[in-house]
């Protein structure tokens, strides 16, 4: 084993000894613990930080500094936990402790050579040389090997180039390749084709003279005195920060312990803390570390991103609007357009209900005009009566024998012509007067007994009406009286009039009551002139009359009462009779029966 071999593998025991542990190197006096981002591994941490403790276990003899290696979720864990005193750490991790701890630069690493401490760090994109890429913007749609997405100049610089060329990594590469720490990897990756490009730290690529012969650098930039290649603007170097906790007599005295160091004499120098604006800047165009938050969506940028599925929602939205204002517009305007209808329609029945009452009372009014001649008639008797017995009073009176006896006799046959000649006219004038319908519970025959009086009594010399009752006993039924017996009246009167000038054997009529499928039924037969085929088609019709002296409503006023009721007026084909043939005319009203009356059941 050659000396040179012997010594090395003595200083690196020694070293693995003194700094590789995370004990203190002195057991008595005060820890002084250093967390440092050893992304190189152990040896080559211990080997970089060497010049450090020494200076520190030489300066401050009170404290036994410590190293502690970690990567960077370890060294932030152990930053909150308080198990650290110092951190040393790349810029972009330390912007983030910075904003997330509180940690804060006390130097910054001054690595001499012509790199200045804010313009030390930078990165290369390295292709193979007979690579066709030519400069960054050439990378869209290329596989790049990087060591790690959290790499600060093994891949946020590059981002950020590429980000300002408008090329989004995740997005716009054909793949990032992540061969983790050494930086080796990348080179390995490229040589065994993994990927079109590679990502190194600045300065790496020289201190390799074996990789420079067979890469070339993209975009290679001229940054003045910096004295590697590199693919990105300069960053300032490695702070080392206190943290939150971190005694500040502490900070003091190893800030001055640090200044003091020299390049050439320790190996290791630093210098007064750099400005970090530039790795702020930076974190903040690519939204990551403390910026992260800028990538949180918002109402723009989620508009802005998914703009055409927003305009298409603000269309349906627009759509929707209009529609329902749309429909609400029409079902306003057909709600209002069905309530002029119907009260039109309501304002037209009531009318219509005025007409037909004002032609019912026409039509009553007609049927008495034409019966007034028999009327006077009819009065006449009465008051004949009445005159006779006065006169025979007066006579008596003249001849002085008027008895008590004779004037109360005489008084009360007066008094009932009178009364008679009264109930004449009541019946009239009530059949006469001008009303409203207006329905109740009648006994069916009573009704009917009394349109045929009122009806007999009209007339001087009134047919024969012959009623045969096939009701069960004090039927009733649910109609306006008055209406009903207009009706009869008005079927009466017809049969009369085709009737009277008949031979005196078919000058009678016949009403026949029965229930037939739950109605009252009411049959008006005549044997008179009867009906022809055209008749028998009009009849109902208003104004439709074969009389000198007829209206024609008759028959549709009562068809219109029938119906009013619920009922029917039909004319019917008449049975054959022995003495008189097929003659005549039959007419038949039926009316339903109430059914709450239980003497109807
Ligand atoms: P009007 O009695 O004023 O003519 P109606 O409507 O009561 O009006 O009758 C219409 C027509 O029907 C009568 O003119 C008559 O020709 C015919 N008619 C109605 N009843 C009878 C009937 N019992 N016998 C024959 N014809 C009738």
């Amino acid at each position: 084993m050659s000396i040179r071999l012997l010594s090395a593998l003595v200083f690196c025991a020694l070293a693995c000894l003194i700094l590789a542990s995370p004990r203190p190197l002195h057991a008595a006096s005060q820890p002084l613990r250093i967390g440092v981002l050893a992304f190189l591994g152990a040896d080559a941490a211990v080997a970089e930080w060497t010049p450090l403790i020494r200076r520190l276990q030489a300066r401050l003899p009170d404290y036994s500094p410590t190293l502690i290696q970690l990567d960077h979720d370890g060294l932030r864990a152990a930053a909150a936990r308080g198990e650290l005193d110092f951190i040393i750490t790349n810029p972009g991790h330390y912007i983030e402790l910075e904003a997330s701890l509180g940690a804060s630069r006390i130097l910054t690493l001054d690595a001499g050579g012509g790199r200045a401490p804010e313009r030390a760090l930078g990165s290369v994109v390295i292709v193979p040389r007979d690579s066709p890429l030519r400069s960054l913007g050439d990378l869209g749609g290329r596989r790049l090997a990087i060591v790690s997405r959290s790499g600060f100049g093994g891949y946020q610089l590059v981002w950020g180039e590429l980000a300002l060329l408008g090329i989004e990594p995740e997005r716009d590469l054909a793949g990032l390749h992540e061969v983790g720490f050494p930086m080796d990897g990348v080179v390995q990756a490229l040589d065994a084709g993994k990927a079109d490009a590679g990502v190194l730290r600045s300065c790496l690529l020289e201190s390799h003279p074996d990789w420079s012969g067979r890469f070339r650098v993209l975009s290679p930039r001229s940054e003045g005195s910096f004295p590697c290649a590199t693919s990105t603007q300069l960053y300032p170097d490695w702070p080392l920060a206190t943290l939150s906790h971190t005694p500040a007599e502490l900070s003091r005295q190893v800030a001055i312990a640090l200044l003091g160091m020299r390049q050439d004499e320790d190996g290791l120098a630093w210098a007064v803390p750099a400005d970090y604006r530039a790795v702020h800047e930076l974190f903040r165009r690519l939204e990551i570390g403390p910026y992260a938050y800028l990538r949180a969506p918002t109402l723009l940028t989620l508009a802005e991103r998914y703009w055409p599925w927003v305009a298409g929602f603000a269309l349906l939205i627009v759509a929707w609007i209009f529609y329902t204002v749309r429909v609400e517009h029409l079902v306003q305007s057909r709600t209002t357009a069905l309530r002029e209808a119907l009260e039109l329609r309501e304002a037209l029945e009531t009318r219509m209900r005025n007409a037909q009452e004002q032609a019912e009372h026409l039509s009553r009014l007609s049927v008495l005009g034409e019966l007034s001649g028999t009327l006077a008639h009819e009065l006449n008797q009465p008051l004949a009566a009445i005159a006779n017995y006065a006169n025979s009073l007066i006579r008596r009176a003249d001849n002085q024998r008027l008895t008590e006896d004779a004037v109360r006799e005489a008084a009360s046959e007066i008094a009932g012509q009178a009364e008679r000649a009264a109930g004449i006219l009541g019946r009239i004038r009530a059949f006469a007067r001008k009303r409203t319908a207006s329905r109740e519970l009648s006994p069916a025959r009573e009704l009917v007994d009394e349109a045929v009086g009122l009806f007999r009594g009209m007339l001087a010399q009134a047919p024969q009406v012959e009623i045969t009752d096939e009701l069960p006993p004090g039927l009733l039924i649910e109609v306006d009286r008055l209406q009903i017996q207009q009706v009869l009246l008005n079927l009466l009167k017809n049969a009369w009039d085709a009737s009277r000038t008949q031979p005196t054997a078919r000058q009678h009529i016949q009403l026949h009551l029965d229930i037939a499928r739950d109605r009252l039924q009411i049959a008006v037969r005549d044997y008179g002139s009867g009906l022809d085929e055209c008749a028998r088609e009009r009849l109902f019709e208003s104004f439709f009359t074969t009389k000198a002296d007829g209206l024609g409503l008759g028959l549709s006023i009562c068809r219109s009462i029938a119906e009013a009721h619920g009922g029917r007026l039909v004319s019917a084909e008449p049975d054959e009779t022995p003495a008189h043939g097929r003659s005549g005319a039959l007419f038949i009203l039926s009316l339903p029966l109430p059914a709450r009356d239980p003497r109807n059941t």
